[in-house]
Order: C-alpha cells, then sequence, then structure tokens
C-alpha cells in the first residue's frame, strides 16, 4: 500500500470480520477501530460507556446511534493524518454511515473501500453458535469450539476459552434480526456510492485474507487508465 487506506469492513456477525481485520492489522499499517472489542473492553473497566454497553449487550441490541458516533470521531480525529484505519462493526446504520461520510470529508480522509463479507444465514448460525474467545493472551480473539488445535493452544499457552455473552442463542437470532434490519441496508449504500466490494467468507481466513488483500492493493495503486 502505497498512501494511508480508509476501510471499512462490513458483515454479519460471525462472517470472520475480527479475524479479518486482525490478519490485514498484522499486514499492513493499518490502526484498526473494532468497537464491539473497544465496547467490551469498556465493559471489562467498568466505566460508564462499559455499564451502558453491557445492557445492550444482554439483549443484542445495537447502542444509541449518537452514543456510537462520538465515541468512533473521538478515535479518528486523534489519528496522524499519514495514519490508516480500519473500521471494524462501524457503521452499522445508515444515519452512522451518514455521519462518518461528513466526519471524513470534514477531515479530506475519503473511504478507500467497502468490504462486505457474505455468508449465508445458517453458516452463520452455525459459526455463532460454536464461538468462544481465547482471553489472557493479549488481545481476545475468536476460535471455533470445534477447533481442537487452537482451543488446545489457547490453553496450553495459559489462555481461557469463553462465550461471549452476547453469543448465548436468543441473543443471537437478535443481533441477526438488527444486523439485517440495520446494517445490512448499509450494503446497497456504499453500492451506490461505487465503494462496495463483496467477498464470499466461506473459505479459510487464509482464502478470504487473500481475496481482501487483492481488493485493496488494487485501491491503493489503481490501474493506469488514459
Ligand atoms: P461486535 O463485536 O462487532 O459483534 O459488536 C458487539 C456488540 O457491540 C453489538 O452487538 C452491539 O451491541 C455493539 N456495537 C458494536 N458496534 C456498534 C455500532 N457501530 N453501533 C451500535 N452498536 C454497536
Amino acid at each position: 500500500m502505497t498512501q494511508p487506506q480508509h476501510i471499512i469492513l462490513m458483515g454479519a456477525p460471525g462472517a470472520g470480520k475480527s479475524t479479518q481485520s486482525r490478519l490485514l492489522k498484522a499486514r499492513y499499517p493499518l490502526h484498526v477501530l473494532a468497537t464491539g472489542q473497544m465496547l467490551r473492553d469498556e465493559v471489562t473497566k467498568r466505566s460508564a460507556l462499559g455499564l451502558l454497553a453491557e445492557a445492550y449487550f444482554e439483549t443484542g441490541a445495537l447502542l444509541p446511534d449518537d452514543v456510537m458516533i462520538a465515541v468512533v470521531t473521538e478515535r479518528l480525529i486523534r489519528l496522524a493524518p499519514n495514519q490508516g484505519f480500519l473500521l471494524d462493526g462501524f457503521p452499522r446504520t445508515v444515519p452512522q454511515a451518514e455521519a462518518l461520510d461528513k466526519l471524513l470529508q470534514r477531515l479530506a480522509r475519503p473511504i478507500s473501500a467497502v468490504i462486505a463479507l457474505s455468508l449465508d444465514d445458517k453458516q452463520v448460525v452455525q459459526r455463532l453458535g460454536g464461538r468462544r474467545m481465547c482471553e489472557g493472551l493479549g488481545e481476545p480473539f475468536p476460535l471455533h469450539i470445534d477447533d481442537k488445535a487452537s482451543v488446545d493452544a489457547c490453553l496450553r499457552l495459559g489462555g481461557r476459552i469463553v462465550t461471549r455473552p452476547d453469543d448465548e442463542p436468543e441473543v443471537i437470532v437478535e443481533r441477526l434480526r438488527m444486523y439485517e434490519a440495520e446494517t445490512a441496508p448499509l450494503i446497497d449504500y456504499y453500492r451506490r456510492a461505487g465503494l462496495l466490494h463483496t467477498i464470499s467468507a466461506e473459505g479459510t481466513p487464509e482464502e478470504v485474507q487473500a481475496a481482501i488483500v487483492q481488493i485493496l492493493e488494487q485501491t491503493s495503486n489503481p490501474p493506469v487508465t488514459g
């Protein structure tokens, strides 16, 4: 990548956003702003934002737009101008996307690409039902309960396997409903803006990563025309 990239990573819960942002962060000098993880960190700290977030996590509902817009704005305005970023989990509603457009215009930092990870509903439920988090080894990361090698490695290194409270079955149903109602319309929003790149999330993390990298290389080095 030759110039700072401003990337939005979208996809239903369980499509692999956090796995992909972790892989991208290791590869590119991107500041990753993952709003869900940021809120979970606030819950651990028992901050005012964390206490608010906890109540929403219990039901699977989205936090209010004004709260999330304020939090993301505060983070983005503090970034060095040459620091590229990747947003994972924001925007999640049309008002959030509109606020982000205004903010990025003000900061003269146009969106480089919106990457939407697509996965059919059956697979989403299957992945979320088996998702656990490995905690205690730096930044928490997701793994699947059937992935014995990863589970063993987490435990062997001294990590803990936990279930995210919002991965409980009844909460998953509500999160998917919220995704369809509030977040899926953003696919059209960014398609109309000519920024959308849809990628199948069915492959291995490495396969999905390769497809994302190809898009990022193209958007940072557009082919010379004329
Ligand atoms: P995630 O880890 O991205 O699945 O997010 C976990 C939870 O955090 C979501 O189910 C929401 O309750 C909350 N959350 C994260 N990002 C946002 C956002 N942009 N707008 C509203 N709520 C959010």
